[in-house]
């Protein structure tokens, strides 16, 4: 079963994705998300000038020999562009097999290790009041863990934090420039204690929270943040601090019990070794698409898992439901997992363009029992929405330095 033919197509339904079909001689195909949030476009040049001409005529039987041939064969390893282009032909591949195969991913990964995937959803608003009440309509849907994101006083805008906007599809879909942002930490400590102080009191302790600091402390900041938080057992404090030097979540852990979770931006094991085997972490929250796809985070799972390490993948909606598909399937086999994040695929363009036969309820997700990933990709509705070049904001402090993202 040869590799026929290798499409990539960049759709706009409110956020960019870039989407790969691998079509072998059979006529089977697969799909894979190659998604880089701002850089999508690289992306699509990698795969077409330099991944996709190595492949035609290659047996798309062999996921492992591709992986090591697209990693190991090149002088230039590791890398965003680089991992995600590898991660789309590799989850492509995976989808593939279980077309042959005639069953699901998780079948070819070893079974079910659980019935289904527990969810954490997005809480956030202007003020602490609007956040917990966002919180208190995911408890009555049924969710048993939400992360709490609130505005900061003082600050014109609060990364994470909806405004005016109805969804994160119309919040991104406003940004063809990177908007500048200004950050405070005084004025983010006053905020942060006291959202979960309220939360805890209003929601009681059966309800699983958690919160994303999206980098923005220093080690020994982060350390002071999880040690003022411990009184309300979050379920983890995510992204804490930048972990580019991994031994500053030493620090952290030093000084606080707060449960820590880190990896939405990692692209290989290298990136979260010393975090995982000097077990700094409690959760890696690495993702199919910017980690190498299904293989390695088979793998990083499998390693992570000798360290009590558990794996909670990144959920944002910049991951097309094609990656949420493959974490599905990673989470229904993984024995160490966590918990996934969960945004929604509500948005309209989004579910025209996409169709997937995951389910979601009570807070939980299922997974499909379709052969492959389960997900179908319609190529004409894509052609409606066609890229539009759009960006994250950046991060200031208020004198005017740049800050961490
Ligand atoms: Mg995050």
């Amino acid at each position: 079963m040869k590799i026929e033919k290798i499409d990539v197509f960049v759709s706009c339904p409110g956020r960019n994705f870039v989407t790969v079909k691998v079509t072998t001689s059979d006529g089977v195909y697969g799909l894979g998300d190659a998604t880089v949030n701002g850089r999508e476009q690289a992306v699509v040049a990698m795969l077409q000038e330099h991944v996709i001409p190595c492949l035609i005529g290659r047996d798309a039987h062999n996921i492992e020999d591709i992986w090591q041939y697209l990693y190991r064969g090149v002088y230039w390893r590791r890398g965003p562009i680089n991992m995600a282009a590898i991660a789309a032909i590799d989850m492509a591949l995976w989808d593939i097999k279980g077309k042959v195969a005639g069953l699901p991913v998780y079948q070819l990964l070893g079974g079910k290790s659980r019935q289904g995937v527990t969810l954490y959803a997005h809480a956030n608003g202007e003020s602490i009041e609007q956040t917990l009440a966002n919180a208190e309509q995911h408890v009555s849907n049924g969710f048993k863990a939400v992360r709490l994101q609130s505005a900061v006083p003082g600050l014109e805008v609060t990364y994470g934090v909806l405004g005016d906007k109805k969804d994160y599809f119309e919040l991104q879909g406003s940004r063809p420039l990177p908007p500048e942002e200004t950050w405070s930490t005084p004025k983010y400590f006053d905020l942060v204690v006291e959202l979960f102080e309220q939360a805890r009191s209003r929601l009681g302790n059966q309800v699983q929270l958690l919160h994303d600091v999206h980098s923005r402390l220093t080690p020994i900041e982060s350390a002071r943040l999880g040690k003022l938080l411990e009184p309300y057992n979050l379920l983890f404090l995510e992204d804490a601090s930048i972990a580019e030097n991994q031994t500053a979540y030493k620090t952290i852990r030093q000084h606080t019990t707060t449960p820590l979770a880190i990896g939405e931006t990692y692209n290989t094991l290298w990136d979260c070794k010393d975090l995982i085997q000097n077990q700094w972490i409690d959760y890696i929250r690495v993702a199919a698409t910017h980690a190498g796809g299904i293989t390695a985070l088979k793998r990083i799972a499998d390693f992570a898992s000798v360290f009590n390490v558990q794996l909670a993948p990144h959920g944002a909606p910049d991951l097309s439901p094609v990656c949420f598909a493959a974490h599905m399937h990673l989470n229904t086999w993984v024995p160490n997992f966590g918990i996934q994040e969960f945004v929604g695929f509500g948005n309209e363009s989004l579910r025209e363009i996409f169709q997937h036969e995951f389910t979601v309820q009570n807070g939980m997700a299922y997974v499909s029992e379709a052969p492959g990933l389960g997900v179908e990709f319609d190529e004409q509705a894509a052609l409606k929405y066609p890229y539009k070049r759009s960006y994250l904001p950046v991060s200031r402090l208020e004198d005017g330095s740049m800050w961490h993202w």
